[in-house]
């Protein structure tokens, strides 16, 4: 199947994803398994991402990125996902939580510092959003900000943060006023070693996305200058919001290759394994299987697409994506389970990458959003403000 003819993916996008192929190929591929066996990040392995200049292939070329479409990096998140979903996790991180608010907020000093190190995988950054006590809700954050002279103070305490204990900076979220709930909200870039700041890996083992860093992360009294706010005050909503549509849509893209994966080991299986005399993708049954997860896939691929084009016109694409995200997420996870029932007790086993894929694809549905909160979304954007009863 020809799949450049298929999507209209054009020469520039398709080198973006040969690009991403190779690397995945010939640097993640090869340490996949025994990284996520010992539960290990790899900075070795960012750097190397880095320097082939896929961190930040959609960054524009002026603020020293690769300049490519935003179909160009689902095609890299894609490719990524397809091999492993922790080194793909650190991308939709690092790309969407952290340079996203970097290239629209950070004060010029900021800037110079710290976003040609974030690109090329030099640093590494983290994005604190979610407390033990507010996951979906944001405007329940309990984090607090107080200004004092010409700095504010932070306290609080954040969970789950994605490379909190490796980064060299972290966006912290908080609020200047809980009662104004995501209105009060604010975002501040605090260097790692700043005097308060405590992280410390979360307890107990993930299911997932085992290669990746997850760190609990504490502020006791964190004093920065109050010109290390990214975005308006009471601002620091919008700068989440802006960062996590870059990050779904990459979470997405990485949902479709993790998808594509299993759907591409379940067809060369099911053509090649026999029982009762017969190859089983020719047992009914299981070759319906195959074919549900070849039309979720492409359905998938085109929603993911469909949202990443509607950015490349310059178009809001909100929406879209909270639909890209809900259905590639779900979609593949539900094919990664089938891919392990096909394979029979060899997709039990790391043996294969299945069962990571099967892993790795739960936090895909629950981490920048979860299926519920985009369905809520969704209806949002759907149903419109309730204007009351008509007279
Ligand atoms: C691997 C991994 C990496 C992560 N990385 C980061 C990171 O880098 N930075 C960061 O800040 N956070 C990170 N998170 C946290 C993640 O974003 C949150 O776990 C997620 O937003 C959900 O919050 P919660 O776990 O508190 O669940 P809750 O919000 O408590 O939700 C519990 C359940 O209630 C449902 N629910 C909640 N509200 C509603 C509603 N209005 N309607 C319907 N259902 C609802 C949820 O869908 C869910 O099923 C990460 C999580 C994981 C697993």
């Amino acid at each position: 199947m020809d799949m450049d003819h298929e999507f209209d993916i054009g020469p520039e996008d398709a080198a973006w994803r040969e690009r991403a192929a190779r690397f995945a190929a010939d640097h993640v591929a090869p340490v996949a398994r025994e990284l996520d066996r010992e539960a290990r990040f790899s900075k070795d392995l960012v750097r190397a991402f880095g320097a082939a200049g896929l961190i930040g292939a959609t960054v524009p070329e002026a603020d020293g990125g690769g300049g490519a479409s935003y179909l160009a990096g689902c095609l890299i998140a894609e490719e990524l996902g397809a091999v492993d979903g922790s080194i793909r996790g650190f991308l939709a991180v690092q790309r969407g939580l952290v340079i996203q608010p970097f290239l629209d907020h950070a004060p010029p000093p900021h800037r110079e510092r710290w976003l040609a190190d974030l690109i090329a995988g030099e640093a590494i950054g983290a994005c604190c959003l979610t407390e033990p006590e507010a996951g979906s809700d944001l405007g329940g954050m309990r984090t607090t900000i107080r200004e004092d002279g010409d700095d504010v103070v932070i306290d609080g305490e954040k969970v789950w943060i994605t490379n909190g204990n490796v980064a060299d900076v972290l966006l912290v979220f908080g609020s200047v006023d809980p009662s104004l709930r995501t209105r009060g909200l604010e975002c501040y870039l605090v260097p790692a070693d700043t005097p308060g700041l405590r992280r410390e890996p979360m307890p107990g083992q993930d299911l997932g996305h085992r290669a990746s860093d997850h760190a609990h992360v504490v502020f006791e009294g964190v004093r920065v200058p109050r010109a290390n706010r990214f975005g308006p005050a009471k601002g620091g909503y919008g700068v989440a919001m802006a960062g996590l549509g870059d990050g779904r849509l990459n979470v997405a893209a990485g949902a479709v290759g993790a998808h594509r994966a299993c759907f591409e080991a379940c067809q060369a299986f099911t053509r090649e394994r026999r029982q009762f005399g017969k190859r089983i993708g020719d047992f009914q049954q299981v070759g319906a299987a195959l074919a549900d997860m070849y039309v979720s896939l492409t359905q998938s691929r085109l929603l993911v697409y469909h949202a990443a084009r509607l950015a490349d016109l310059g178009k809001d694409n909100a929406a879209v994506v909270s639909a890209a995200k809900l259905a590639a997420t779900e979609a593949a996870l539900d094919a990664a389970k089938q891919a392990i029932q096909l394979h029979g007790s060899r997709g039990y086993s790391d043996e294969l990458p299945l069962e990571r894929h099967y892993r790795d694809l739960v936090a895909l549905t629950i981490y920048e959003g979860t299926s519920h909160i985009q369905r809520v979304i969704l209806a949002r954007h759907l149903l419109g403000k309730d204007e009351g009863p008509k007279e």
